[in-house]
């Protein structure tokens, strides 16, 4: 109690606001709800004149702020916590390291589920009386009001059967018929099931008997009630009743009556009620059969938990069908049993499928699964299993990270060196990878990283003993590497040999796996039919209307797309230039691949997998099965085609194009060339009783990187690149900063890239800061870029000095009032 002499205070909440501000804004707490609220509860708040939004209360205290009047808390949502603080850490963390607002890191973090929107509702104006003044149209609508008493947009529309009724609601709220006002409403949904049981009181067997034959003159009631006890047998055990049966099973059966069931449930002999239950209950579970590990799996698991006694984070490098994922689900296992939180990250596309489905096997539904093409519901049930101790387990995509754990023992890294662990838009620009380092030091557990071709800044610290390295260099089961073979293109078309895209060699071994119904994946990592038209006569190319790049012919789908900025228009059929009918595609993508092999092999089942085959939900999961039961003899497609998958009967994998991977024109090219054609060659010849090959095409077999894939140098590559890096002072040496300045107007980008790289320079030295440049594609959108790379020794620069002076130079930029709606976006540690 406070005394009446004692000055009352007012509680203060510093919120989180799903808004790109710097700061945290602080609000009042009201004092019905002073006792209730908690650090990391959600409440509702007005920002702005209009917006109602969610915030999360980060930091209670007593000071009022002053620089503004505080407003009140409109609502508190949570009275436990959704937010940890050791994610309020993280997220501060994030927002300072990759430097961005925490609102924006809170965005990224929290499924849409847990966040609130505001919906306008439209509701009856009770003193309004000039019903003369509608139009017919504003009056069924009225009408439809009066009806349900109050309406959403989309119910109206619904109700008519018409969109854009927008200037209708306006043009009634204007003559004072109806009002409008905002209804907050949480997105989230439990799911529900209905179900029926027993009235106690005929649980003893005399009344039970009683009631059965009471029944007899109403056999459909009699049916109901004996169907009910052949699910739930209360004459053996009178305790099963309690859980009752699912109402949908009575639904579900044609010869029941549900009339007859309405009347027993009237007349007082089952009850009805209601459950919540998880979404994930409706993936199948079996248990798994018990795997031993072979030897060289017990003793990569004994290395890896050993150094983990005086290593944070170790590096498991294992060759394609080295059995990893057993290692993993050991360690796991471990982790768990000391009491402690695991977190497995894979990359997006690889989590549909097979390894989910094999850790299921062994963790059951102890293990949520976090996947962005999962439903929000089914996001926030992981969220709050997590929070509740259901799940213990969760393997999930890189967003995954964010999730509230308070005890994290272990996070795997699954293919460390894929770059979808890097999220390029919005911010925060994080990548997962280094977080699950960082968070293995926050939480005091330890981060597992794991590939067969691991990134060169993971080995880099592997070898120079920041992290422990663990290798098995055996693929499981003693299956043998595959061999392969270089085919040199450039002899064949002198020979004229190459039909199309396809060498002899090619064809050959095609032809050979179709006899003997093998399955050959064939690689081409670019979408589409062709990348571009040209004209014969005038050398006129499809380009996009709004960016610097050539449009993409899509085949089937008859048009030419932009893959910047989504544009899409027809197909000329003449030169929109000269007008000559000599239109022709260039170069070649996966479809192209496809309609050729259906050409030469009209008998061979073929499947095309890249981001135009695979959109919808369950497209991906789809073609995988389909493959894996041998429905398809030719897998046709982008890189997607190599990650992670694990098929019984791949004995051929081909690969167009090495070259153009080899030599793209960027620093990382070798070592993410080796990467992806070690990854998708890896796919073949998993199993001891099929040996698999791999057919390369190129125009240059002499290659030295071609040499180290061949031969699965991982270490030559690694021992090259890594001296390359350090001479030209690129990661692992270097840390990255890239600012993209972007303007609808050329000579303004350029001015402000200018003015920007010469502030730069100016402190940190001309060898740290490269460009301004135009990158490799100009123009975006009808932006138009430029790049500025900076490069921060690791040992040698305060990072965190330099970043807060480069942002201040950018904030400079971005409020020079010469240099009006430029747009920076600072990438750390691009990649
Ligand atoms: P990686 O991820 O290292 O490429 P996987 O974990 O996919 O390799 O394992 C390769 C194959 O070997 C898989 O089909 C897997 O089921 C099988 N395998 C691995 N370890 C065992 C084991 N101990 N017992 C039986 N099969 C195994
Ligand atoms: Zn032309
Ligand atoms: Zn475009």
């Amino acid at each position: 109690m406070t005394s009446l002499f004692e000055e009352e205070t007012t509680l203060f909440a510093d919120l989180i606001l799903p808004v790109p501000i710097p700061s945290l804004f602080t609000y009042r707490v009201s004092r019905d709800i002073t006792e209730l609220i908690k650090v990391g509860a959600r409440v509702i708040v007005q920002f702005g004149q209009k917006r109602v939004i969610t915030a999360v209360v980060a930091k209670l205290h007593s000071n009022p702020p002053v620089k503004y009047q505080a407003k009140y808390i409109l609502e508190l949502l949570d009275e436990q916590p959704i937010i940890t603080t050791r994610q309020l850490e993280l997220f501060s963390w994030v927002a300072e390291y990759y430097l961005c607002n925490i609102g924006e890191v809170m965005n990224v973090a929290l499924p849409a589920g847990l966040k609130i929107t505001s919906q306008s509702r439209i509701q009856l104006n009770p003193e309004f009386e000039y019903e003369e003044l509608l139009t017919d149209l504003e009056r069924v609508i009225l009408d439809e009001i009066k009806k349900h008493q109050t309406l959403s947009y989309e119910e109206v529309e619904r109700l008519l059967g018409k969109s854009n009724i927008t200037s209708i609601i306006k043009s009634l709220v204007g003559k004072r018929a109806v009002i409008l006002y905002e209804e907050v409403k949480e997105k989230y949904k439990p799911k529900v099931v209905k179900k029926v049981k027993l009235n106690n009181s005929f649980l003893t067997n005399d009344s039970l008997v009683q009631l059965t034959s009471s029944l007899d003159k109403t056999p459909k009631q009699q049916e109901i009630l004996l169907k009910y006890l052949s699910y739930v047998p209360v004459y053996n055990n009178p305790d099963l009743n309690q859980k009752g049966l699912d109402k949908s099973i009575f639904s579900q059966d044609n010869n029941i009556s549900d009339a007859a069931l309405q009347t027993l449930i009237k007349k007082g002999v089952f009850e009805q009620f209601e459950i919540f239950v998880s979404r994930f209950d409706d993936i199948p579970l079996h248990k798994a059969a018990e795997i031993s590990l072979s030897e060289s799996q017990q003793t990569a698991s004994r290395q890896i938990y050993d150094l983990f006694s005086e290593k944070e984070v170790v590096l498991l490098h294992g060759i394609t069908g080295s059995g990893k994922t057993e290692v993993y689900i050991e360690i796991i296992k471990k982790v768990l049993e000391n009491g402690s939180q695991v977190l497995f990250l894979l990359p997006e596309i690889a989590l549909t499928t097979q390894i989910v489905v094999r850790l299921r096997k062994v963790f059951g539904d102890t293990m949520g699964i976090y996947h962005s093409k999962f439903s929000d519901n089914e996001r926030v049930e992981v969220w709050k299993g997590i929070l509740d101790g259901k799940f213990q387990f969760v393997v999930g995509v890189r967003s995954a990270i964010f999730l509230p754990f308070d005890n994290l023992g272990l996070i795997i890294v699954d293919e460390e060196h894929e770059t979808s662990y890097k999220q390029h838009e919005p911010a925060p620009r994080y990548n997962a990878r280094d977080m699950a380092v960082i968070m293995a030091y926050m939480h005091k557990g330890k981060a597992l990283l794991g590939s067969a071709t691991p990134s060169l800044e993971s080995y880099y610290h592997a070898r120079t003993g920041r992290y422990g390295l663990v290798e098995m260099t055996q693929r499981f089961g003693n299956a043998a590497m595959p061999t392969f073979e270089l085919i040199d293109t450039k002899k064949e078309k002198k020979q004229k040999q190459m039909k199309n895209e396809f060498s002899s060699v090619l064809r050959q071994h095609l032809e050979y796996n179709l006899k003997n119904k093998e399955q050959t994946i064939l690689f081409q990592n670019r979408r589409g039919y062709s990348p571009y038209l040209q004209c014969e006569e005038c050398s006129w190319i499809s380009e996009c209307a709004n960016c610097d790049v050539s449009l993409t012919y899509h085949m089937k789908a008859g048009e030419l797309r932009c893959h910047y900025c989504g544009h899409k228009e027809e197909v000329p059929r003449t030169c929109p230039n000269c007008g000559s009918t000599k239109v022709k595609t260039m170069g070649y993508g996966t479809e192209k691949i496809e309609d050729e092999l259906l050409l030469m092999f009209p008998e061979a089942r073929v499947q095309r997998m890249d981001l135009d085959t695979t959109r919808a939900k369950n497209a991906y999961q789809q073609i995988i099965q389909e493959f894996e039961e041998g429905g398809i003899d030719i897998l046709v497609g982008t890189q997607m085609v190599s990650k992670g998958l694990d098929f019984d009967n791949v004995s051929m994998v081909g690969i167009f194009d090495a070259d153009r991977i080899i030599h793209f024109p960027e620093f990382r090219a070798s070592e993410r060339a080796f990467q992806m054609l070690t990854q998708v060659s890896g796919r073949a010849g998993r199993r001891p009783e099929k040996p698999g090959r791999v057919l390369i095409q190129t125009a240059n077999p002499g290659q030295p990187l071609l040499e180290k894939i061949v031969n699965n140098d991982y270490i030559g590559m690694y021992e090259a690149e890594i001296s390359e890096r350090e001479q030209f002072h690129y990661p692992p040496f270097t840390r990255l900063i890239k600012i993209t300045v972007k303007h609808l107007d050329e000579a303004v980008s350029r001015r402000a890239a200018g003015i920007l790289a010469e502030k730069l320079t100016a402190n940190l030295g001309k060898s740290r800061v490269l460009g301004p440049q135009p990158p490799l594609v100009e123009r975006v959108r009808n932006q138009f870029l430029f790049d500025i790379l900076i490069k921060l020794e690791r040992e040698k620069i305060n990072f965190k000095a330099a970043k807060s002076f480069i942002q201040e130079k950018v904030i400079d930029i971005l409020t020079d009032k010469t240099l009006k709606s430029i747009h920076i976006v600072i990438d750390v540690d691009c990649v």
